[in-house]
């Protein structure tokens, strides 16, 4: 019997046909992600555990008839990581998606990766807590997947990516063996730091089967402010401003005239017609400090050329607003045949010349651009538009981006990863003894090369 069909028989045996599942129709929805990737890539079989003793038979059954394994949280991802471009096993974390508890006192959540970080939010918020980390796909993506790619978000400006807090993993290894790095504790030095490792590592190194999560008080006022500028670069300079002033707002993001555009349907009506960007300022805390930000974060914004200033005054309109910016992505894909998404981190007092950096390429190579995102971390949503005859321009646009970023001193991957897509510029940022260090890293975790192959390196 060959290998593949052994392991097929031995994990229904298992874990039962209706988990275990090799049918063309059920192994086609997990060919692909968010990634735009147009290639399917199907599994070979698709494994949905409901323990992490599962995990761990599945992966030390494959790992021994030497079949590659691929971790999938909700398929969210943007950079191919969740693709099994080996074909092999593929594990869904979808029946794994139980918030375990929330520990007041300790101020931590115990969850299983499947749980939708949305969810998360809720459970600790029910709890008159707050888990920070918002990726703009947080109402479809799995916690385990936002660990694994270290997603940031809106908020990372004011509390940090979602390594900051992640206290403990449950993670079990290729071979099957099950580990627990960290400690729930706030604080730990013991030992080597494997839960940061892990944090990051796109699936390459181990199944996350279980995450203990930091949680802090939930802050107890917020304004948002809404705010037009005539184009990207005024806003920009004015974004540094703010920086400078020692303003540390909860969010401060930026969305362009193309991403204006693609969801004026729900953006605000009332905005200047000669508006060609938008900064989205929020800031939380005690009311009295919030109130103090927002006045003279306010000056700042007008000193700089704002167009305008306005604030939400309902949650409804606040609703209404982050509805608009969480959904630029999934509207730019609905409206041009291909986007491919990056996201650039560039130091914060260079954001002026990464814009001015970004429309030179855009003018160089004639692909549009759409920019975007968390500009108070230096974190730009560089999106690329165009459709599949003019992959040659977008391969060049993409080389100078990157090189220009770097060279800026930015770094080519914030919060999506290498993944698949961006494996064939890491050599762009890293150096050859660097990449090889870090291989020499996943062979101690992966020594036969299965875990999530083709990604990263
Ligand atoms: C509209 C939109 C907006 C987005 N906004 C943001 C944003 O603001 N910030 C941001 O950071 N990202 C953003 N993303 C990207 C994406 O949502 C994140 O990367 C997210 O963390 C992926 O989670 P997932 O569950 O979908 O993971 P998947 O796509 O399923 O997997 C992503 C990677 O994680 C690995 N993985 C998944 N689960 C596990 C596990 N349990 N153990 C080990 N490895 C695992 C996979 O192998 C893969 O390499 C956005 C995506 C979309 C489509």
């Amino acid at each position: 019997m060959k290998p593949l069909d052994r392991l097929i028989l031995d994990l229904q045996r298992a874990l039962g046909e209706d988990r275990v599942r090799t049918d063309e129709e059920h192994r086609l929805t997990y060919a692909c992600d968010e990634s735009g990737i147009p290639e399917l890539y199907l599994p070979d079989v698709v494994v949905h555990p409901q323990s992490t003793h599962e995990v761990s038979v599945v992966a030390a059954r494959a790992y021994d008839l030497g079949i590659p394994l691929v971790p999938r949280g909700a398929g969210t991802g943007v950079t191919g990581g969740a693709l099994a471009v080996h074909g092999g096993v593929l594990v869904v974390f979808d029946r794994m998606n139980r918030i375990k508890e929330v520990q007041v006192g300790d101020l931590t959540l115990i969850t299983e990766p499947g749980a939708i970080t949305l969810e998360v939010h809720e459970a600790a918020e029910a709890e008159g807590l707050f888990y920070p980390p918002d990726p703009a796909s947080l109402d479809s993506c799995s916690i385990g997947g936002n660990v694994a790619e270290n997603a940031g978000g809106p908020r990372a400006l004011k509390y940090g990516v979602t390594k900051h807090y992640v206290l403990e993993l449950e993670v079990v290894l290729p071979d099957g063996s099950v580990h627990r790095f960290g400690r729930p504790t706030k604080k730990w030095v013991t030992g080597y730091d494997l839960v940061s490792l892990i944090t990051g590592s796109e699936g390459t190194l181990g199944f996350i089967t279980e995450i203990t999560l930091r949680l802090v008080p939930k802050p107890p006022h917020l304004e948002t402010l809404l705010v037009p500028f005539p184009d990207v670069r005024s806003a920009s300079v004015a974004v540094t401003e703010i920086l400078r002033a020692g303003i540390l707002p909860r969010t401060l993001e930026l969305m362009d005239h193309r991403a204006i555009e693609v969801v004026r349907e729900k953006a605000p009506p009332n905005l200047p017609p000669e508006t060609g960007a938008l900064l989205i300022f929020e800031q939380d805390g005690k009311e009295q400090e919030v109130w103090a930000d927002v006045e003279r974060a306010a000056e700042i914004f007008e000193k700089h050329g704002a167009l305008d200033l306005l604030a939400a005054q309902t949650e409804a309109e606040r609703d209404r607003l982050w509805r608009a910016r969480r959904s630029v992505l999934t509207d730019l894909q609905e409206s041009y045949p291909i986007v491919r998404s990056e996201d650039l981190v560039f130091p914060r007092t260079r954001i002026p010349e990464a814009v001015e950096m970004a429309y030179r390429v855009e003018q160089e190579t004639g692909v549009p651009l759409c920019t975007f995102g968390h500009i108070g971390d230096g974190n730009l949503h560089v999106n690329l538009l165009y459709s599949p005859e003019q992959q040659e321009q977008v391969n060049r646009a993409l080389q100078l981006l990157y090189q220009g970023t770097v060279a800026l001193g930015g770094t080519i991957s914030g919060e999506h990863g290498i993944g698949l897509l961006k494996r064939p510029f890491l050599a762009v940022e890293q150096p050859a003894e660097l990449i090889g260090l870090q291989r020499q890293i996943k062979a101690l975790f992966d020594p036969k090369g299965l875990m999530n192959p083709g990604k990263i390196f």
